[in-house]
């Protein structure tokens, strides 16, 4: 048998790990954590289990589907599957029928609530134009650029909150191709892939835990507590490396200089959750509402954890997501507690805790060119980093983990 190293246990280096083993490899996956999931882990706080921030998931996202599938994961118990809406407590803004797709968008968009007829009119118009381009753009452009032709409305509601989450950056800052090839792959792919999937379980539920059961019963190596400074000793193996850009860039930086500089020029964008608890009865339309984000009141979205859970740990908890943070956690917290209280009219939020990830995702700008899966002879990389077409999303990260495993036997 062929042996395989693999470097951190994110959700990229889980997914290499399964398919590399699912391949005949013999996988050891070293992880320095004291848990496997990376950038997407349960996080225990006073016994409540919690995440390091919340995560959605969409239909498109195939191949973690198709993970959690090889794993055994009862999607449909550990996922709450919701047309795609955007709208806030009062049920403003666009939400998507449960129709086949494109009759959904095409519905959703007329029936959107608080639109105008020009709001509706300029987002059919520009949706047709992208589509008739084959939704490509020039490479420079900003999400802000590709989007002139949109009324502000349309913006405020239905772009800005989209980019936001999918890219963690604003509309002016984010790339224009990329935000294109997601809605592509979310709105134009078929039936239920524009479907948000929201966890109803904490994220190692969701995968690292089903996933190192299955890698350890098929006779993998998982070992936590194990960080890899030097890659000298494992270099007469195949090595994947999964960790994240900076810690890859570090690990190579004798052995391939230039694709080191390059995965070490990625700069990141900060996601911060803050995690609140209320008593308060709510009359939500979704499990997920978006809110009127400002910069004094930086959240975009808020879940509320009972209703996707009959857990009764989660009853009454709320998770509200501020991506693209850029404030000290405790100048979040407070700007976040003030929201709760003034937008959602919840008047006894009590604070669980707030988690900043300061390096959440690569900024995903116009003309950014990523690092390649191959680093050189013998070594790949993989992450939601790698070159490919998404954003760092849970989609790129598994993606380019399957990717590398099925160049080892190339
Ligand atoms: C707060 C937050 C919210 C997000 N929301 C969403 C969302 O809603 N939807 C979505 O699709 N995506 C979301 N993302 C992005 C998604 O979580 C990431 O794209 C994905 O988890 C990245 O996985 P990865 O395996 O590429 O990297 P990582 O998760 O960073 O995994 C790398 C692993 O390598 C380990 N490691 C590092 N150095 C070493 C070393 N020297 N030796 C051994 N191990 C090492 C790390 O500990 C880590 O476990 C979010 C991210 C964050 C932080």
């Amino acid at each position: 048998m062929t042996a395989v190293t693999i470097i951190g246990g994110g959700w990229a280096g889980l997914a290499a790990a399964v398919r590399a083993t699912q391949k005949g490899f013999a996988v050891r996956l070293l992880e320095a954590a004291p848990q496997l999931g990376g950038r997407a882990r349960r996080v225990v706080h006073e016994g409540l289990a919690l995440d390091n921030g919340q995560h959605i998931l969409i239909g498109a996202y195939r191949d973690t589907l198709r993970l959690l599938h090889t794993l055994g994961v009862d999607t449909e118990a550990a996922l709450l599957r919701l047309p795609l809406q955007l709208q806030d407590i009062h049920g403003q803004g666009l939400a998507l029928p449960a129709l086949p797709a494109p009759l959904n968008l095409l519905v959703g968009v007329c029936s959107a609530r608080g639109w105008s007829w020009a709001d509706k009119f300029s987002l059919l118009r520009q949706a047709t134009g992208w589509q008739t381009q084959g939704f490509a753009c020039e490479a420079h452009m900003t999400v802000a650029e590709l989007c002139q032709g949109l009324t502000p409305k349309v913006m405020q509601q239905l772009i800005d909150p989209l980019c936001i989450s999918a890219l963690n950056l604003s509309a002016t800052q984010a790339s224009g191709q990329i935000f294109l090839t997601v809605l592509k792959d979310a709105l134009w792919s078929g039936n239920g892939s524009s479907d948000m999937l929201l966890p109803k379980v904490d994220l190692g539920s969701l995968m690292p835990d089903a996933a190192h059961a299955w890698l350890t019963a098929h006779g993998a190596i998982v070992e936590t507590h194990q960080r890899i400074e030097d890659l000298g000793p494992w270099l007469h193996h195949h090595v994947v490396l999964a960790c994240p850009s900076w810690e890859a860039a570090k690990l190579t930086h004798g052995l391939a200089p230039a694709w080191s500089a390059q995965a070490a020029s990625l700069t990141h964008t900060a996601i911060a959750t803050v995690y609140v608890r209320t008593t308060q009865q709510l009359s939500w339309p979704h499990a997920m509402v978006a809110l009127p984000s400002r910069p004094d009141a930086p959240a975009q979205f808020a879940f509320d954890k009972g209703s996707l859970s009959a857990d009764p740990a989660w009853q009454g908890v709320l998770a509200l997501v501020v991506s693209a943070s850029t404030d000290e956690r405790d100048t979040i917290t407070q700007q976040v507690m003030g929201q709760i209280r003034d937008q959602l009219a919840i008047h006894d939020a009590s604070l669980i805790t707030t988690v900043v990830e300061k390096r959440a995702t690569f900024a995903c700008t116009p003309t950014l060119v990523r690092p390649p899966a191959q680093v050189c002879a013998g070594i790949w990389a993989c992450g939601d980093y790698v070159a490919g077409p998404y954003p760092a999303t849970l989609e790129a990260a598994v993606r380019s983990g399957f990717a590398a495993a099925d160049a080892l036997l190339q």
